[in-house]
């Protein structure tokens, strides 16, 4: 796979759930990944990257933000709050707010900053013991206290359980986001992007598929 398949599949799949071109934003997950291979994607023209982790992040973007311009970087993991402060200063978007300490935190330091990347809060569809994310039930109330905070919330993100059927994952994110007025998606990855898209996906965040297997394996 490459770049441009996964860019026609994304474009193909849009078409067939009747929704606009481009209306999909392909998230390229460049984690662990050899510079060489992320450099290559930025020269295609690529620019919209993720990471899920903010150190490795920060060892690797500033020197590509210097060579590339409007690089577009989103935090997709875990964001523990003692990192938030250079996560807000390093990336676009965070997909990663799953609880009311970190809300509180993003929300001031963005009063300190005058601005906040876009946020979206990420749901355990799954509700599995291991996996970051406010669970289903708490959903709705985490908004609500994420908007009195007036923090940036564009939507929803969640990583379905890896053997349960996908679809039924990226279709109660949707329930949850329409109810609550979020028009954000941010679910599918290499072996499911399609499927999200047909659900209303906003963001894709495909890695393997385009940069091929990470060489390392993720801690
Ligand atoms: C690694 C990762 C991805 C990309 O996974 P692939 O299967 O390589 O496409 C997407 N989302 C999150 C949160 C990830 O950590």
């Amino acid at each position: 796979m490459s770049l441009h398949d996964i860019t026609a599949r994304i474009a193909k799949a849009e078409a067939a759930a009747g929704r606009p071109a481009g209306s999909t934003k392909l998230i390229a997950v460049s984690k662990v990944q050899p510079n060489e291979r992320v450099a290559a994607v930025l020269e295609q023209g690529h620019r919209c990257f993720g990471e899920n982790r903010v150190q490795e992040a920060a060892g690797k973007w500033p020197e590509f933000k210097q060579r590339f311009s409007d690089i577009d970087l989103h935090l997709i993991g875990p964001l523990q709050t003692n990192k938030a402060r250079q996560a807000m200063e390093l990336f676009n978007a965070i997909h990663s707010v799953d609880r009311p300490k970190l809300a509180r935190t993003l929300a001031r330091l963005a009063q300190e900053f005058g601005n906040c990347p876009d946020l979206f809060i990420q749901v355990n569809t799954g509700e599995e013991e291991q996996k970051a994310g406010i669970m289903p039930a708490d959903a709705d109330e985490f908004v609500a206290e994420c908007r009195d905070l007036d923090l940036p919330v564009q939507g929803l993100m969640a990583i379905p359980p890896v053997d349960e059927e996908p679809s039924l994952h990226f279709a109660l994110l949707a329930k949850i986001a329409e109810r609550n007025g979020l028009s954000g998606l941010s679910m599918g990855m290499s072996g499911d992007f399609e499927q999200a898209i047909a659900l209303g996906a906003t963001h894709v965040r495909v890695g393997s598929a385009i940069f091929g297997a990470r060489v390392r394996p993720e801690g």
